[in-house]
Parts: C-alpha cells; sequence; structure tokens
C-alpha cells in the first residue's frame, strides 16, 4: 500500500480527481490517500503560496503527490504553486509524453509518439535578475554539471525503462557555449554509457522546427528549463490532445503528477470535463510508484475506450466518435474495459518496468582553478569606446594589467570596433594581467578603487578562471 497525497484543485479539479481516483482504484491500485487542500480558497484566504505549511508537512511525508488543476488569482502577490512546489522539492525532471490517437482524436500528426523530458529547477528560471544601468537589465542563466547529469540520466533511464530506441538533445550550444555547451557535453559523457540507445543532438532551433514538422522522427527529447517549457507545449498541442497529456515531476524524494492543462473554471461542475489528462498523470505516478500492472491495465482501458469512440465533448468529432460522454460516463467506460487491449493503436506493455532509481550525483574531485582576468562591467553614458579605454587608460599601469578589449552587450567595440555597431550604457572591460599569466585577486580590488577615484561607475565583476588550463569563459564577439 502507498500513501499518496492528493489535492483536488479548483474548476473542473474535483470532477476529473474523482474520475480517475475511481478508475484507477478499480483498477487494483494499491494506494492510500490523504488529501489536502490548495489553490484558490488557500490563496483567497490571505496565503499567497496557495498552500498552508502542514500541507507541505504532508507533501514531505508521503513523497507521491498527485495534483489536480488550480486557479491562480489574477492580480498581485500570488505565486504559481507549480513553481514553488517544483522548486522546494528539488523536482527536477519534468517529464511529458505526447502522443496523437490516429485515427480517434483529430492530429496532423497520426504517427507522433514523443516524450519531452525537460529541466525543471535551473536555467533562467532561478529568477536571478538585476537591473544594472538605466538601459540594461539582467537574468543569469546558470547551468549546473549536477543538473545536466541528473536530467540527461534520467533521460536515458526513461528511455531504457519504457523500451524508447532513441535519446536526442536540445540546445544552443553554438552560441551558448559554456551553459548549452555543459549540457551537451554531458549528453555525450552520459550517452556513452547506453550503447543500446541512439543518440543525437540537434541545434534547437532547427530541432524544434523539425519536431514542429516531423514529430516521429523523435523518441525522447531532453533539454534544458526554458526550451523545454516552449517545447512542451507545442509538442502536446500538435499531438491535437492538449487535454489529454499528463506529466509527471520527479525529485530525488519527491515526485508530483498532473494534467497539463488547467483548471478550466468556465467547465467546472457540470460533469463535462475530459478526465484523461490526469488519468496520465496518475498513469505516470502508479509507474513511478511501481504499480506497473495498474498502471498498464489502466492505459490500455483508457485506449480502448478512445478506440470505442466514447468521447468527451473536448475530442468528440462528428463522424468519428460514436458516443458523446461526461466525465463520469468516461470513468464507467474505462472502468468497464479494464482487462481490454486496443486493437488499432498501440497497446502499452509496461512489464519490464520497475520505479527508476538514480544514483546520487557524485561530485568530481575540483580541478585546478587559475584567476587570469576580470571582466569590469561599467555604467558609461559616453557613445565612443575609444573615450572609454583612454579612461580606463592610467589603471593599466597602476595595477600592472592591460586592457585586452571592450564589448557592448556582448559584441567586440574596442579595439578596431565598427562605428556602426549600436552601443547601450553597459560595458565589458576585460583587464588580463600584463605577463598574461595569472591575476592577483586583491588587484581586483584595486581596479575597483582606482576606477571609483576616476570616477568610473563600476555595476560587477566577472573573474575570469581557467579550470584545468582550459577557458571557462567565452571571447568577445568579433574578438
Ligand atoms: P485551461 O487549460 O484551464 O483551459 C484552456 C481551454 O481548454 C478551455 O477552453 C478549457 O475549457 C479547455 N480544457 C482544459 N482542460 C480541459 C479538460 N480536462 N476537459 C475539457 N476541456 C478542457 O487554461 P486557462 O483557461 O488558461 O486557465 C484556467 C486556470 O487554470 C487559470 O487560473 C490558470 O492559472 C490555471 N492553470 C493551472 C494549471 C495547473 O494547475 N497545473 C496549469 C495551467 C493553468
Amino acid at each position: 500500500m502507498q500513501k499518496i497525497t492528493v489535492a483536488k484543485g479548483d474548476g473542473i479539479g474535483p470532477e476529473i480527481m474523482d474520475a480517475t481516483l475511481e478508475i484507477i482504484k478499480a483498477a487494483g491500485a494499491k494506494i492510500e490517500i490523504e488529501e489536502i487542500e490548495v489553490g484558490e480558497k488557500v490563496y483567497l484566504a490571505g496565503n499567497t503560496a496557495g498552500i498552508a505549511k502542514e500541507s507541505w508537512d504532508v507533501i514531505r511525508r508521503n513523497k507521491i503527490f498527485l495534483k489536480a488543476p488550480i486557479t491562480t488569482p489574477q492580480g498581485g502577490g500570488y505565486k504559481s504553486l507549480n513553481v514553488t512546489t517544483r522548486k522546494f522539492l528539488g523536482l527536477y525532471s519534468n517529464v511529458r509524453p505526447c502522443t496523437s490517437f490516429h485515427p480517434f482524436v483529430k492530429t496532423k500528426h497520426p504517427a507522433m509518439d514523443l516524450v519531452i523530458i525537460r529541466e525543471n529547477e535551473e536555467d533562467l528560471y532561478a529568477g536571478i535578475e538585476h537591473q544594472q544601468t538605466d538601459e540594461v537589465v539582467q537574468c543569469l542563466k546558470l547551468i549546473s554539471r549536477p543538473g545536466c547529469e541528473k536530467i540527461v540520466r534520467y533521460a536515458f533511464e526513461y528511455a531504457k525503462q519504457y523500451g524508447r530506441k532513441k535519446v536526442t538533445c536540445f540546445t544552443k550550444d553554438n552560441i551558448m557555449k559554456q551553459t548549452d555547451g555543459l549540457f551537451h557535453q554531458v549528453f555525450n559523457e552520459i550517452a556513452a554509457e547506453y550503447p543500446q540507445i541512439e543518440n543525437e543532438h540537434w541545434i534547437i532551433d532547427i530541432g524544434a522546427a523539425k519536431m514542429a514538422d516531423t514529430p516521429e522522427a523523435f523518441d525522447v527529447i531532453v533539454m534544458p528549463n526554458l526550451y523545454g517549457d516552449i517545447l512542451s507545449d507545442v509538442a502536446a498541442q500538435i499531438a491535437g490532445s492538449v487535454g489529454l497529456a499528463g506529466s509527471a515531476n520527479i525529485g530525488e524524494e519527491c515526485a508530483m503528477f498532473e494534467a497539463i492543462h488547467g483548471s478550466a473554471p468556465r467547465r467546472a461542475g457540470q460533469n463535462m470535463a475530459n478526465p484523461s489528462g490526469l488519468l496520465h498523470g496518475a498513469i505516470l505516478m502508479l509507474n513511478h510508484i511501481g504499480q506497473t500492472e495498474v498502471a498498464e491495465k489502466v492505459h490500455n482501458a483508457w485506449l480502448y475506450t478512445i478506440e470505442e469512440g466514447i468521447h468527451t465533448y473536448d475530442v468528440f468529432k462528428e463522424g468519428i466518435s460514436k458516443e458523446k460522454v461526461g466525465t463520469k460516463e468516461f470513468a464507467q467506460a474505462v472502468i468497464k474495459n479494464l482487462g481490454k487491449k486496443p486493437t488499432t493503436l498501440k497497446a502499452v506493455n509496461y512489464s519490464n518496468g520497475s520505479s527508476l532509481k538514480l544514483p546520487k550525483y557524485k561530485r568530481r574531485a575540483p580541478a585546478k582553478k587559475d584567476l587570469v582576468g576580470v571582466d569590469v562591467f561599467v555604467n558609461w553614458q559616453g557613445l565612443n569606446a575609444d573615450e572609454l579605454a583612454a579612461k580606463l587608460n592610467p589603471i593599466e599601469k597602476l595595477c600592472n594589467v592591460k586592457l585586452s578589449m571592450i564589448t557592448n552587450r556582448g559584441i567586440k567595440v574596442w579595439p578596431d570596433g565598427f562605428p556602426e555597431t549600436f552601443c547601450t550604457d553597459h560595458w565589458r572591460c576585460r583587464m588580463k594581467p600584463k605577463d598574461g599569466l595569472m591575476l592577483p585577486k586583491k588587484t581586483i580590488a584595486e581596479i575597483l578603487t582606482q576606477c571609483e577615484l576616476l570616477g568610473i561607475d563600476t555595476i560587477k565583476t566577472e573573474n575570469l578562471y581557467e579550470f584545468d588550463g582550459k577557458s571557462g569563459f567565452s571571447l568577445g564577439q568579433g574578438q
């Protein structure tokens, strides 16, 4: 018996949760339910997180959380419960199967059957943003080796468990050589441990275009957070089944399962909503907790029901569907079909499954880290980089450093800049030690002090390191 936390949510949430629980219990799920209240009522009672402290305790104790959609009230101050839950519980992996059910559900992509595995915790979603000058704001893109290793390994283990043949990685490492470069590098390292699974890498732009055009060319796709956020919605939409897809958020300790759609408040309380998205979330949950036989039974009965043409209003189509049913009737039809397998659609087989067990991340021995320079960012209203270089000139002598370049929004504007390059008030000045070797750390403080004395407005510095002799920073564009 597995204890799980259940939140029935808002809008259509309670109806689709009741239907889902009824189906999985009828199929023999060994679960004990502990219910908590989250969402609109909690928000409107003045709790901006949408969840009470006691409810966190329940979620953390039970570790497995099945959550119906909730309504985030409009207006300021309310925090998305989904984002908070992912971050607090370390749910690093977001798994979203996107399958089409041709010819029973209308789709442009009859053969589509892919799974998007999205890194869920880092990247630009760390939310570290700063305004630095009148004209420039910044958002830090943080990608970590543990983050990459965990998500990429999860993707390959998922592929192994579910008999998937190929794992594709999407990044933009031709531009972001450090951040996306690390993701790609870790992908290559881990792919080598799974020779039985094909692997490939696509630059995200052409990869996304290919996925939208020919989704059947992909099997499992793994990617960093932002790309995954966008492309998992594209994939669900083009499968023709936004109302049908579920997703899993997996961490080392806890996991949360849900439908991908929202609380559809206009459909609430009318026995109209399609419970399939949440049911697919529950199927992912059953697989995750090792109740794979039940997962398989529910999934095949659901496929059979879709094949029978018993459809809720959202997927009902004259000529394809046979009977338009409500939430409760749909659930009863699935229950009646437990034990049956689809004949046109591919039946699922989870027999070789058990819950994925991933090794804990092991930190490597630290590399030899050498400070070889510093980027000093300054707020300066001038337009000509030659003038800024001249202003910095005394610092070269006083601090025994050399100004090696100035960039503006990453584009090299000194030396030998183009007058055509548009410049903002945000400049990066790269200083290297005169002897070309190591930069004593105290020199950075001296540079900042000298800038202050010369009336140069410094905003921040970034240290330039080499790790085991390998450069850990990008060149300026055009350098
Ligand atoms: P929505 O997904 O609730 O609805 C979009 C459209 O799809 C509507 O026409 C709706 O009727 C239909 N639809 C969605 N699910 C359906 C189902 N199961 N059966 C039949 N039709 C269905 O998106 P929205 O209208 O943008 O958002 C409504 C609320 O849901 C908002 O408060 C939003 O913040 C919240 N939301 C919550 C989650 C979540 O909890 N995970 C996710 C997205 C949106």
